[in-house]
């Protein structure tokens, strides 16, 4: 965790001897979404009654990607393979996917 979210999730608690401890507060974790448009992802969960593969889709970036932007990011790279396309010419967001 970074230094300065540090900060803002510290809690002051007593403890029985009577000192006065920090504690540091795990942010609540929101709802699963594309790294690339942001999009809510369908089906991700991160409950952990569930197993690990019902938690996400079983394909490659499958929890970390939305199926629209898995569709681009195999289409560039299939670009770049073929020399169709270079590698900087693809969308930066995708770059590091590649
Ligand atoms: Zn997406």
């Amino acid at each position: 965790m970074r230094p300065s979210k540090r900060i803002s999730n510290r809690v002051f608690k007593r403890v029985p001897g009577g000192k006065l401890k920090v504690h540091i507060k795990s942010p609540r974790k929101g709802a699963a979404s594309c790294s690339i448009c942001g999009s809510g992802l369908k089906g991700a969960s991160s409950s952990r009654s569930l197993r690990k593969t019902e938690r996400r889709p079983e394909r490659p970036f499958g929890g970390h990607l939305c199926g629209a932007c898995t569709q681009k990011l195999f289409v560039y790279r299939t670009r770049v393979k073929n020399n169709d396309m270079k590698a900087v010419e693809v969308p930066i967001k995708f770059q590091k996917y590649l």
